[in-house]
């Protein structure tokens, strides 16, 4: 999507061991304008998927996933981070590697919010090597929900996460799919996807 890429180029900034910041206008100012044009572009890509929910995470996804939602009429739930996972049986939980943070969390959906009758598009800021996702799509098959598809604003096309998907044959849609970014001369190499807008 060419303007999530013209905002990337010139507001992202290239870290070194492989991180993108772009924290001026997607995970931590958030420009919502913007994310209105992301969920616009998403609803016109899944059209054709009869979704009735949409699955993000914490913290960062849940700005999108909410603006974006609008153009979907739907509810959005968050997995939440959990430190202590409540073992009364209520919840669904999966083991997340955090890729920013190196470390391992539980996260968990109560069972109230998803299940058999849901059709869910996945929705998240970043895809890097898909612990994220890999664990929501976990998530919504303990529920016995259908996955209709991921809806990424980022991802990175040099880490393994969206390779993976698509192997699984999961239907991937990422606004802006960096295929190479450079930490000393911050230049970004985007992917071309003729299908976006
Ligand atoms: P994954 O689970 O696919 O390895 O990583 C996805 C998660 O890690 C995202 O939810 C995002 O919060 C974080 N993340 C991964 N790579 C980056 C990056 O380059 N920049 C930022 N800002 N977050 C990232």
């Amino acid at each position: 999507m060419k303007l999530l890429e013209e905002r990337i180029a010139r507001d992202g900034i290239v870290k070194e061991g492989n991180v993108l910041k772009v924290d001026s206008f997607l995970n931590h100012q958030m420009d919502t304008a913007l994310f209105s044009a992301l969920g616009e572009e998403w609803a016109r890509l899944f059209a054709d998927a009869p979704i009735n929910k949409i699955l993000t995470i914490e913290a960062s996804g849940i700005g999108i996933a909410c603006v974006a939602a609008q153009h979907f009429g739907v509810p959005v739930v968050f997995a939440k981070k959990s430190q202590s996972i409540n073992l009364d049986g209520a919840m669904y939980s999966s083991k997340i590697e955090s890729f920013t943070h190196k470390r391992v969390y539980d996260v968990i959906v109560s069972k109230k919010f998803l299940g058999p009758e849901d059709h869910v598009l996945i929705i998240d800021d970043f895809l890097a090597n898909g612990c994220a996702v890999l664990g929501l799509i976990d998530i919504i098959k303990a529920a016995g929900a259908t996955l209709e598809g991921v809806g990424i604003a980022v991802e990175k096309g040099f880490q393994q996460g969206g390779k993976k998907l698509r192997e699984m044959g999961v239907r991937v849609e990422s606004l802006a799919i960096v295929d190479a970014m450079d930490a000393e001369s911050g230049a970004i190499t985007f992917r071309e996807q003729p299908h976006q807008s």
